[in-house]
């Protein structure tokens, strides 16, 4: 049987969990993106952890022996920025770290406005309840949120941890108000505008990642290939338990590349 990965011109990877968890690369990582550039097969990293900006992952990722650019890397964050900048939206209230913030400051947008056009809601690993106050009464206030993504929590060598999406309940208990918009994964603007730079159809794409509800499901939506990787959130026995197939599942990234 031949291996889906060949007939690809744009693979889009998870990273935490896919590429690796916490600040341990997983193996074969190094070998199956070497293996991408040797088949000319075009790939950008995806993540919807709003905790970090670019430069932090091409940093975080030279730190555990990839080379990479700030254009290989999409980040949830850059579609909230691009719909604020659409929308010529320049008040904000941030709940959301220093790194987050910097992100929208760069592009002319306010993150601490008194009179906020909308809330944004970030993976703050920075919070503090004072930023919860604000928001809820903001929100209190008709101001419309954003997400920066739905993830209910964020994988970590030791567990994993609250993310946006149990923060987005908090907010509903306490306000009744839901987020207007999500960005990140599954949300198929984040790579659409891609597979269109590259004259990509669904069957040239596959989305390589972990998580059930975020990955495969934006590759459901593409209605592309998925690979899953057992290195991170699914385990064997729900990945057997799928209604739906994945193209492949593996057990780290290295054992997709095509055996010569
Ligand atoms: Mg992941």
């Amino acid at each position: 049987m031949t291996n889906p990965l060949q007939s690809k011109k744009v693979v889009f990877l998870d990273l935490d969990g896919t590429i690796y968890l916490g600040n341990r690369l997983i193996e074969g990582a190094q070998k199956f993106l070497k293996y991408l550039e040797s088949s000319g097969i075009q790939y950008y990293f995806l993540s919807n952890n709003s905790s970090r900006s670019k430069q932090d992952y091409v940093q975080k990722l030279s730190g555990l022996g990839i080379q990479t650019s700030q254009n290989r890397i999409l980040l949830s964050t850059d579609g909230v920025i691009d719909f604020l900048v659409r929308n010529q939206v320049k008040d904000t209230y941030v709940v959301g770290t220093r790194s987050m913030k910097e992100m929208f400051k760069k592009q002319g947008i306010e993150t601490n406005s008194p009179c906020p056009k909308y809330v944004v809601l970030g993976f703050d690993t920075e919070l503090v309840y004072e930023k919860l106050k604000k928001a809820a009464l903001f929100l209190l206030d008709e101001i419309p949120l954003l997400a920066t993504h739905p993830d209910m929590v964020c994988p970590t060598p030791e567990g994993p941890i609250p993310d946006i999406g149990s923060m987005l309940a908090l907010f509903e208990k306490a306000t009744g108000k839901k987020a207007l918009k999500i960005f990140g994964k599954p949300n198929v603007e984040m790579v659409q505008h891609l597979m269109k730079k590259h004259h990509a159809s669904p069957r040239e794409v596959a989305m390589i990642g972990d998580r059930i509800y975020t990955d495969m499901e934006l590759s459901n939506r593409l209605n592309c290939d998925f690979f899953l990787v057992l290195s991170g959130e699914t385990s064997p026995q729900e990945a057997a338990r799928l209604p739906k197939k994945p193209a492949l599942v593996a057990e780290n990234i290295g054992q997709i590349i095509p055996s010569a």
